[in-house]
């Protein structure tokens, strides 16, 4: 099927993929705006790449432009580069048979862009637009699905989810990217596939999670991935939260409670994100019947930061990930009462780290939101927030680094050797300033020191 329709592509691209395009028709090449971009431009949607197919070779494409780079030649792609833009080309492909559900044993280029099409996971990502006639080619019905907010596999979804364990994940990713539901059979199909689905590397699998929480409301996305099956896969603790009830305050159980405020987590925050999902997961295992007969989850917030840890590790995310998301989990449950001495303030600033303590104010926030209508920060807290200000804006010592004295200096000084008890007393230096930051002077703090020496721990 084509349709005439003019996709609106921003002027300060449309110019260039002209040329682009006309450069391989002038040449007798088919080329075409294919995939995501075709989607996201029907649903007025930002588009970040934008992709061609062609039925050109890989080193024909090499011969017609001057900036080309050959970046996944092995599958038919290159990168065009032009006007500082760079565009992936794709020559036509009729994938070859899928090995245990992982990638194609072979890649076999096509003739026709039908089937480049037919190789393609969804029906939303199976549309191509003829750039310089201002039409839409739908071999699929993607079209309707698009209008419907569909997403459908094209052609049997058990078998195309069988030859490739991601397309799965993916389904989900695209319901909560572009708040689409997912078509009966095909989700379905996901529960019956899981076996392929299970295969896939976990690098894969948290890649996809990665974007997954990038999107507005990740919630989509979980819940499908929960009730298809996907979610026990690679994140069996967080399924164990559901309907796991929480005291008289709560209105969600433990599950519902921690993707809502995964949704109310900052978009562009994945630390935060991920901290929201997972700082209630030890809630499962620390639930008991308190005395009023009510829940009680003692202790919850340190075995989620345990649990936190082992999950991404699992997922292999990066250590600088796995740290902040485990100290913010760690940290949540922080009361504040206003006869908090400023030693107190300093104190809870340095074991949550100075550059970590916003993000803990903004899961706080997600936290409440994800408990049903409360909104922002209650007043005690914001308080302490305007305390905290005031003690970064005072800059006052933090750690024993911020100390205006250091272990060569007390070497010196002391005539003491290096080991243990330069380290104890500087802690104990530091714990004197966090109460009292004018002491933070060589002078007194030598001092001090002197006294420290020798004694006794
Ligand atoms: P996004 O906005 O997330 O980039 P996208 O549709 O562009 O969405 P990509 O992963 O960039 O997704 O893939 C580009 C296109 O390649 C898809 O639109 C789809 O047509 C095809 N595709 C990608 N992954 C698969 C897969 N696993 N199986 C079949 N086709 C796929
Ligand atoms: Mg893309």
């Amino acid at each position: 099927m084509i349709i005439e329709e003019k996709l609106p592509i921003p002027h300060t691209m449309a110019d260039t993929m002209s040329r682009i395009v006309s450069k391989f028709s002038d040449s007798g090449f088919e080329c075409y705006l294919i995939g995501g971009s075709v989607r996201d431009l029907i649903l007025g949607r930002k588009v970040y790449d934008y992709d061609f197919a062609t039925n050109a070779r890989p080193e024909q494409v090499q011969k017609l432009f001057r900036k080309v780079i050959p970046t996944g030649i092995k599958h038919g792609t290159v990168t065009l580069l032009k006007n500082n833009k760079s565009f992936e080309v794709t020559t036509y492909r009729a994938d070859g048979k899928y090995i245990d559900g992982r990638r194609p044993e072979s890649v076999s280029f096509s003739e026709t862009l039908e089937e480049d099409v037919l190789r393609r996971d969804f029906t939303i990502n199976g549309l191509a637009y003829d750039l310089l006639n201002g039409k839409i080619i739908d071999y699929v019905n993607g079209l309707r699905d698009i209008e419907r907010g569909i997403i459908r596999t094209i052609g049997d979804p058990v078998e195309r989810f069988n030859e490739d364990g991601l397309r799965p994940y993916r389904a989900c990713r695209f319901a909560s990217k572009l708040e689409f539901t997912i078509d009966e059979e095909t989700f379905k199909a996901i529960g019956r596939t899981l076996e392929i689905a299970r295969k896939v590397s976990v690098e894969r699998v948290r890649d996809e999670f990665k974007k997954i929480l990038e999107t507005k409301k990740p919630s989509i996305a979980i819940e499908y991935l929960r009730t298809s099956g996907l979610l026990g896969i690679f994140l069996p603790e967080l399924v164990n939260c559901h309907e796991i009830e929480q005291n008289k305050f709560h209105i969600f159980d433990v599950y519902r409670h921690s993707i809502y405020s995964c949704d109310a987590a900052p978009q562009n925050n994945l630390v935060v994100r991920l901290a929201a999902l997972l700082h209630d997961i030890g809630k499962t295992p620390t639930r008991r019947t308190g005395n009023d007969g009510d829940y009680t989850f003692y202790n919850h917030e340190v075995i989620s930061a345990k649990m936190t840890r082992r999950i991404m590790k699992r997922m292999r995310f990066s250590n600088e990930e796995i740290s902040k998301v485990n100290n913010l989990v760690l940290n949540h449950m922080f009361h504040y009462t206003d006869d908090w001495t400023d030693g107190a303030v300093r104190r809870f600033m340095r074991k949550v780290g100075v550059e970590n303590i916003e993000e803990l104010f903004i899961l706080r926030q997600a936290d409440r939101k994800g408990n049903g209508s409360r909104n922002g920060l209650p007043a005690p807290i914001l308080r302490l927030h305007r305390r905290i200000e005031q003690v970064i804006s005072d800059d006052n010592a933090m750690t024993v680094k911020d100390l205006d004295i250091n272990g060569h200096v007390l070497m010196e000084e002391l005539g003491l050797v290096p080991g243990p008890e330069i380290g104890r007393i500087l802690n104990a230096l530091l714990e004197m300033v966090l109460d009292d930051p004018a002491l933070n002077r060589k002078d007194l703090l030598l001092e001090k020191a002197r006294e420290i020496s020798g004694s006794p721990d």
